[in-house]
């Protein structure tokens, strides 16, 4: 464990001084009582979206908090969690100075992120069995290594990475720490939240895009220290989640059961495919999936891709990634769906 860890030497130097703008709904916060509010030039008719919506999201991270066992304090909303992620390297990343580490194949906005703010980034390739290589990490960190980007489950390989290797790397590394448990829900794996407030230098992203089932809505979660989170909030657009975002999330989140039993579907879908899969005679290879995709090695991915797509069914062509060579990701869909793909690939065999 670090002895001492003073986030203030991460953040960017601009932001020492900030003062964020405050907006009405900041100065004047609703205790419940009936007020006439003539303060932020809203229309003042009534149609479900003429107010401005609450630039803390205050409802919305309570009934999140609950569900991860969060305190709303250790918690940001975002834009989906691409806003999120583009808030860390903007209160973290100093342009043209710093850098961050990111571990190919993986999620491919980190990298976009990282160009878009003008931060050079470090990819260091997963290992042959796509986990981490953690001495490669640690010698490949300098003291301008700002972030380090974690995709557990990871895209778009489908596995998580061993604990201990995380958990060295909490320890070991003096940045922060990005777990991106986009695809968490869908896995046996724990999540890192229960280890918030045993690392000063861990920041967990997740999203109401995919277990959850909202990526129309775009919402975004970060969670981490509160001091990290404040100085998230002091650089995020203040009315960054909309009314009808967090409506409809609060609607969504009302019915957790229906949620777990659309993941319980999907991850026995997901069961019946990979036995399937192994049957198709241009499926060399079926790696193991703690997502709701299946990432597969076949003979001539482009070849296979097209033929696919010439009988409706899309599928992503992960090939272009470092150890992905003639690899597919195929999301699990409905029962339906999944007949259409099992059915497509079959008649190609
Ligand atoms: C899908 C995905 C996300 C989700 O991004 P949103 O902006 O929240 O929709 C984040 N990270 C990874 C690794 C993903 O695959």
């Amino acid at each position: 464990m670090q002895v001492k860890f003073d986030i203030q030497k991460l953040v960017r130097e601009n932001l020492k001084s900030l003062r964020p703008y405050s907006s009405a709904r900041d100065e004047y916060v609703s205790d419940g009582s009936q007020m006439t509010f003539l303060d932020a030039n809203e229309n003042p008719y009534e149609n479900g979206a003429n107010r401005y919506p609450d630039p803390q999201q205050r409802k919305l991270k309570e009934v999140l908090g609950n569900l991860k066992g969060v305190r709303t304090s250790n918690m940001l909303l975002g834009n989906g969690s691409d806003e999120v992620l583009d808030l860390i390297f903007r209160a973290f990343c100093e342009p043209h100075e710093d850098n961050i580490v990111t571990l190919p194949p993986t999620y491919g906005m980190y990298k976009v992120l990282a160009g878009i703010n003008a931060i050079e980034n470090r990819e260091l390739v997963l290992t042959k069995d796509f986990q981490l290589d953690v001495e490669a990490i640690m010698n490949t960190v300098d003291f301008n290594t700002k972030l380090l980007f974690i995709c557990s489950p990871n895209n778009p390989t489908g596995n998580s990475f061993a604990s201990k290797d995380i958990l060295i790397l909490l320890q070991e590394f003096t940045g922060l720490v990005v777990i991106d448990e986009a695809y968490v829900d869908f896995s046996d794996g724990q999540s890192w939240v229960s280890r918030l407030s045993d690392f000063p230098n861990l920041i967990i992203v997740q999203t109401l895009s995919k277990a959850f089932g909202m990526a129309g809505i775009r919402l975004g979660i970060c969670m981490a220290s509160e001091e990290i989170i404040a100085i998230m909030n002091t650089i995020k657009p203040p009315y960054n989640v909309n009314e009808l975002t967090q409506q409809h999330a609060l609607r969504g989140l009302a019915n957790i059961s229906l949620i777990k039993s659309a993941v319980k579907e999907i991850r026995e879908q997901k069961s019946l495919i990979e036995q399937v899969l192994p049957k198709i005679p241009f499926v060399e290879h079926i790696f193991p999936s703690d997502t709701n995709f299946l990432l597969v090695r076949v003979d001539d991915a482009d070849l296979r891709y097209e033929q696919l797509l010439k009988m409706g069914v899309v599928v992503r062509n992960r090939s272009n990634q470092p150890l992905c060579e003639n690899t597919l990701r195929l999301t699990i869909g409905t029962p339906e769906e999944n007949i259409k793909l099992v059915t497509a690939l079959k008649a190609l065999a």
